[in-house]
């Protein structure tokens, strides 16, 4: 079987004012993988998921999904595509937040339904038909008519990943999507994202649980700095570290 490269980044770019965040940072994800980026606070990881789902623009580098450019590196400038072409891009993308960032005034299946129908355009009853079914996989069947405030944040989490579920997605992101949520609750999110990864839902993390890293993913980078400084087999990078950088982080969090 022949894997198909889902998301590339060259060399990617970004700065803050006069602060660069990242620094000439790639990463290649392949359909049916998942890759989990682990790191201190402040090493860059959600400005990268940030330029990875276009929420910001890289200063240099490429950004490209399935063979679509983004973003293009010209004598070290990002140039971004077409607003139409972006517009392609962002439909093969999901993004899920540490935070949830539900529709407060709208029920859980409002929620689930807005973006197919806002953003595809498709008919109501399919949408709903399609977003009933992801609320009985997330185990909120009973919970389609109550609004976020009801919820706990663990059913809130499982709400946003329906909802990015909705637009069928070829890849979904995650930036600490357990962090909000106490330990019991973290676990409850954990077995959806396990559940994903087994059927192949191609994906990539940003997580401080290194047990589920190591059990849920192909490769392992860890970021510091802006940079990527190790990165591969999570048995190489979480069980056997070799850069002091990433031996120490690994041993704080113990
Ligand atoms: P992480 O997710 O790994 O904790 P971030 O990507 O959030 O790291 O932040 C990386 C660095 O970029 C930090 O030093 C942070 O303060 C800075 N940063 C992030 N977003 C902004 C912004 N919008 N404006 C200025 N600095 C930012
Ligand atoms: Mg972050």
């Amino acid at each position: 079987m022949t894997m198909s490269k889902l998301l590339e980044i060259n060399h990617c770019r970004k700065q803050f004012g006069s602060t660069e965040v990242l620094t000439d940072l790639s990463i290649s994800v392949e359909e049916g993988q998942v890759l989990s980026i682990i790191g201190p606070s402040g090493s860059g990881k959600s400005t990268l998921l940030r330029c990875a789902t276009l929420l910001e623009t890289m200063d240099g580098g490429d950004l490209i999904y399935l063979g679509n450019y983004a973003a293009r590196d010209v004598n070290g400038k990002a140039v971004y595509a077409t607003p139409a072409e972006l517009q392609k891009i962002r439909g093969m993308f999901g993004l899920v937040f540490q935070n949830f960032n539900l529709f407060p005034h709208y029920s859980v299946l409002k929620n689930v339904m807005e973006a197919p129908m806002l953003v595809q355009k498709r008919q109501e009853k399919e949408v709903r038909e399609e977003a009933m079914a992801l609320l009985e996989q997330m185990g909120l069947s009973d919970k389609a008519d109550a609004y976020p405030y009801q919820l706990s944040g663990g059913q809130q989490q499982r709400v946003s990943i329906a909802r990015a579920l909705a637009m069928n997605p070829k890849i979904l992101f995650f930036d600490e999507p357990t962090s909000a949520l106490d330990p019991e609750l973290t676990g409850e999110i954990l077995k959806v994202i396990r559940k994903l990864a087994e059927k192949k839902m191609t994906m990539v993390i940003v997580t401080h649980e290194m047990s589920f890293a190591r059990d849920v993913s192909d490769w392992v980078v860890f970021m510091n700095g802006g940079v990527i400084v190790e990165q591969g087999d999570p048995r190489d990078v979480i069980d056997n570290p070799t850069h002091e950088r990433t031996i120490q982080f690994l041993r704080r969090l113990q």
